[in-house]
């Protein structure tokens, strides 16, 4: 790595300032979305970040998913996305769903984090929960129909997505637009204490999302803390924009992976049910 350029260390006060300059203050009320890797140089890493988006923001919420949870028959509906024999012998790793249940390190380390802060809560869904603070009305939206109607509930309060770092995972708020406009939904299955629970409602492959941001010009936002990039975008736009997208180009946000199971099954599944 070449240190010539290194930007300086910045911390706490340095983040809540960079958020003020989008715009968050008191009352926003947000979905936070990455960062896949704290940078060295926040000082306080991921509980200095964690703590200014807290106290920036009237409600923050965060995916926290438990993909460890999954478990699956040997034998299920057809064109899943699964490979039933080889899925269900590796269910034997998986792990019952519990509130304590760490997130998915495939998150990022900043869920984890919410998730253990005073006064957080988090939602029951044993694969696709969220957790976060003074959003408990917000969070309870969730079924295990609407895995996503806690991100519909906060576009409906005038929330917005923020987006940090380089390489954040997927904008999940774009599965709730997929789901509106009737994109392929997949059934799988968590581990719980009250035995296996079937979840519909679970999303596809999000590796397509970022071809979104060429039509978000004048809704996004950018700044920088540091080196590090913080996206904001009104979830309301984001989601009538990807929705719009999608019902004109069914076919949107779908990766180029050929090999992709997920999105070969919608793309068959939209030539079944053309739009119209
Ligand atoms: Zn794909």
């Amino acid at each position: 790595m070449s240190t010539r350029k290194r930007a300086g260390a910045f911390g706490y006060r340095d983040i809540l300032l960079a958020l003020r300059e989008i715009g968050l203050e008191g009352d926003a009320r947000i979905l936070v979305i990455g960062p896949s890797l704290i940078p060295e140089t926040v000082r306080g890493g991921v509980a200095a970040l964690t703590a200014a988006l807290a106290s920036a923001c009237k409600t923050v919420i965060a995916p926290a998913f438990t993909y460890q949870t999954m478990v699956y028959p040997a034998e299920g509906p057809p064109d899943n996305a699964v490979d039933y024999p080889e899925a269900s012998a590796a269910s034997v790793e998986a792990d019952f769903f519990r509130p304590s249940l760490r997130v998915s390190p495939l998150l990022g380390p900043l869920p984890e984090t919410l998730r253990r802060m005073e006064g957080s809560v988090r939602s029951g869904h044993p694969i696709l929960s969220f957790t976060g603070l003074g959003a408990k009305e917000i969070l309870e939206s969730q079924s295990l129909a609407e895995p996503f109607a806690p991100i519909d509930a906060l576009a409906k309060a005038g929330g917005d997505v923020i987006v940090l770092g380089m390489d954040p995972p997927a904008n999940v708020a774009l599965h709730l637009a997929e789901q509106r406009t009737g994109r392929k939904p997949f059934v799988r299955w968590a581990l719980t204490p009250q035995g296996v629970v079937e979840c519909p409602g679970f999303p596809g492959c999000s590796r397509g999302f970022e071809t979104i941001e060429e039509k978000l010009a004048g809704v996004i936002q950018r700044g920088m803390v540091g080196s590090f990039p913080v996206i904001r975008i009104p979830l309301r736009d984001l989601l009538n924009i990807a929705a719009g997208w999608i019902r004109q180009d069914p076919q949107a946000m779908l990766c180029t992976n050929s090999d992709c199971p997920f999105c070969s099954a919608a793309r068959r599944f939209n030539q079944d049910h053309p739009a119209g």
